[in-house]
């Protein structure tokens, strides 16, 4: 049985890893960090004030979805109490110091959908039949940062396998109209309620053009991936970044 702590357990995502941890039988559900929400019960779990309730509770895995602040700090403060850590947070640079240590391991993807990491993996391989591509992602009207870590690490791998970007024509006549400029790939970021997680690859050829999306229509459309992640990632010391590690290939 896998000892699991959740922190940021009274957002979106932390109630469903609770419920995912919960439902598991290979899991336990130990241990609820929220620092504002702390006295909140999720799951059957009072939520502690601080993240000293995980080594309280003897949790082996804290699965850490905060904002992009907090994010990096919880990840540090695990590796410090030998506790393993999957993150799902976005918005913040990996600190190195990470992937150097052996003691502990270390999970974070900027994606937990299974259908968005093969959406990534086909715009990887299309673009290098079709290298104009422009990627659109939406979601909801709180999310902190943009573009997506989703987006960005799209952009990142599809720039990686199509080489040289293609000339770009025209003037931008009001700034930003063009979207971001992610190493040579446009990426437009929409943010709308009603909205969850989505992102759309498009690429144009002569006479056609190919589009690859995915939709999150749900938070649990997260739960199956972050929870491959809990089981595998005492047995990955390190850092380990994206679900594609899980998946057969990378
Ligand atoms: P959310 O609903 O705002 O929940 C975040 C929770 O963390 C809030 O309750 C927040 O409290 C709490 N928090 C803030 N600082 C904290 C700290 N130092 N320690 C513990 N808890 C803290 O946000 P969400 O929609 O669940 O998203 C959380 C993160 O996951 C975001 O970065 C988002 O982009 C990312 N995300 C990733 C994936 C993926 O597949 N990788 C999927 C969806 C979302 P307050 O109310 O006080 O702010």
């Amino acid at each position: 049985m896998i000892r699991v702590g959740v922190v940021g357990a009274a957002g979106r995502m932390g109630r469903a890893v609770a419920h995912a941890v919960v439902a598991d039988p290979d899991l336990s559900l130990v241990a609820a960090v929220d620092p504002s929400h702390a006295g909140l019960v999720v799951e059957g779990i009072t939520i502690a004030g601080a993240l000293d309730a995980l080594t309280d509770a003897r949790a082996d895995v804290a699965v850490e979805f905060t904002g992009p602040q907090a994010g990096p700090a919880n990840i540090s403060w695990c590796i410090e109490h030998a506790i393993h850590v999957v993150s799902g947070t976005t918005g913040f640079e990996v600190d190195p110091a990470w992937a150097t240590q052996r003691d502990v391991g270390v999970f974070i993807a900027p994606n937990f959908a299974i259908g968005a990491v093969l959406m990534q993996r086909f715009a990887e391989e299309a673009v290098r039949f079709l290298p104009d591509a422009e990627i659109i992602e939406l979601h909801h009207q709180d999310k902190p940062d943009a573009p997506s870590g989703t987006a960005m690490a799209t952009a990142r791998r599809m720039a990686a396998a199509r080489g040289p970007a293609p000339a770009e024509g025209g003037e931008e006549r009001v700034p930003g109209a063009r979207g971001a400029d992610v190493e040579g790939i446009r990426v437009h970021s929409v943010r709308l309620p009603g909205l969850v997680a989505h992102q759309a690859v498009t690429l144009g050829g002569q006479g056609q053009t190919l589009t690859i999306r995915h939709d999150s229509t749900d938070w649990t459309s997260f739960m199956p991936g972050v929870v491959m992640a809990v089981k595998a990632v005492a047995s990955r010391p390190g850092l380990t970044v994206g679900l594609d590690e899980l998946l057969g290939s990378a």
